[in-house]
């Protein structure tokens, strides 16, 4: 949401009962039992009109239907038991018990949501309750992804020698939809600067945000680096980032619009892991989120999590899930390669495993959570 929402009525709109039961006075019913002569019945959607309850009346009356006038309390029919015209209260009631007061979930004229507020099931359902149908909003940013390399083809099939399938367009093509963002798909390219060059121009027209993969490293063919320097000039930086995968990093803001470009390192885990570390707060800060970040949680590792000192912190792809007395647990997903994307796809988490020794089992160990629905218990 761009803009705050108010309301222009109370919900509920009108008191109105919780329960099937009968509508009273209160204070005919301070003891119990009591008979009350019942002189009407509402439904839910019934409009109450003028019926009225009096001294030693009650309604019959269904849940949601309007409390009518006079009323102030319902008794279940549970507690109830009917005599002809008659119904016999088996217990006192309180004035209000069984009540939603109108107002009672949103005030009129209240503040409902805030800019800033990201729009879920429930807060669609709360603008339908209050009647609005169209709300001022962030459009989402529209991400251009390009692959570079000279070895990646597109297609199924038998592959030429020394070709491989290009993995890191599809997996951000659908990190991005996930995320909540328009993902385009700008397709493959060459290591030619020239190509480079042409596919990112063409990307400002349509895009407000591009990321590329590979090319961002110290091979004779990394132009991706270079390119995003001559296009944006003093805005572009190129970074070893003290991180285990995603060290290469390149960044650029291009012309006419300064729309960002990520260049993110081709190995899979690593273009997949700056996504996550890099992008994807900067993306949500652009569709107008406040919250940027995933969770940070607390886990302990299950197994030993050891690495070597070299001056970055690592990442490592975990499995974390609930124990049956309730401890979140770490364990790795499989290889920790940056060209094993496998791992990844059945990790849940990336586990922070600062410069050092590493985690021994039972040591805790801070956790970026990525899929909130696999940390609960397995099922047996
Ligand atoms: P680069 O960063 O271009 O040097 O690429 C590093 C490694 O990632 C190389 O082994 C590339 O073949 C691989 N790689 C680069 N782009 C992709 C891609 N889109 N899909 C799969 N592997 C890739
Ligand atoms: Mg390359």
């Amino acid at each position: 949401m761009a803009a705050p929402v108010r309301s222009d009525g109370p919900v509920p709109p009108f008191d109105n009962s919780s329960m099937d039961g009968y509508a009273l006075r209160a204070s005919d019913v301070t003891s119990a039992p009591e008979r009350l002569r019942v002189v009407g019945t509402l439904m839910a959607g019934d409009d109450p009109g003028p019926l009225t309850v009096g001294e030693g009346e009650a309604v019959r009356i269904m849940t949601g239907a309007a409390i009518p006038l006079g009323a102030d309390a319902v008794c279940m029919v549970e507690r109830t038991h009917a005599e002809d015209a008659w119904v016999v209260v088996e217990e006192a009631v309180r004035a209000g018990t069984n009540v939603r007061m109108a107002g009672e979930d949103i005030a009129s004229g209240a503040e409902v949501f805030a800019a800033g507020v990201r729009l879920q099931p429930a807060h669609i359902g709360v603008l339908a309750s209050i009647g609005v149908e169209e709300v001022v909003a962030y459009p989402r940013p529209r991400v251009g992804v390009i692959s570079t390399g000279d070895e990646l083809v597109n297609r199924p099939g038998p592959l030429p020698p020394g070709k491989i399938r290009d993995s890191n367009r599809p997996s951000l093509l659908a990190r991005l939809r996930e995320d909540g963002f328009t993902p385009l798909d700008l397709g493959l390219t060459s290591d030619e600067p020239a190509a480079l060059t042409e596919i990112l121009d063409k990307a400002m027209a349509s895009c407000d945000a591009v990321l590329t993969s590979g090319g961002v490293s110290v091979g004779d063919r990394d132009f991706v680096k270079m390119v995003l320097e001559e296009l944006g000039g003093q805005h572009a930086r190129w970074l070893q980032v003290a991180v285990r995968p995603g060290k290469p990093f390149a960044f650029s803001v291009l012309p006419p619009r300064g729309a960002p470009v990520f260049g993110l390192p081709g190995n899979p885990v690593s273009a997949n892991v700056s996504y996550e570390l890099f992008a994807r707060p900067a993306l949500r800060l652009m569709a107008g989120h406040t919250d940027l970040d995933r969770p940070r949680l607390r886990a302990t590792a299950q197994v030993d999590l050891r690495r070597q000192p070299d001056g970055r912190l690592h990442l490592v792809r975990v499995r974390a899930s609930t124990s049956a007395d309730g401890l979140l647990l770490v364990r790795p997903s499989g290889g920790q390669g940056s060209h094993q994307l496998r791992a990844f796809a059945d990790a849940n988490a990336l586990a922070f495993v600062p410069d050092g020794e590493g985690a021994a089992a039972g040591d805790p160990v801070e956790i970026m959570v990525l899929d909130p629905d696999g940390l609960g218990a397995a099922r047996e």
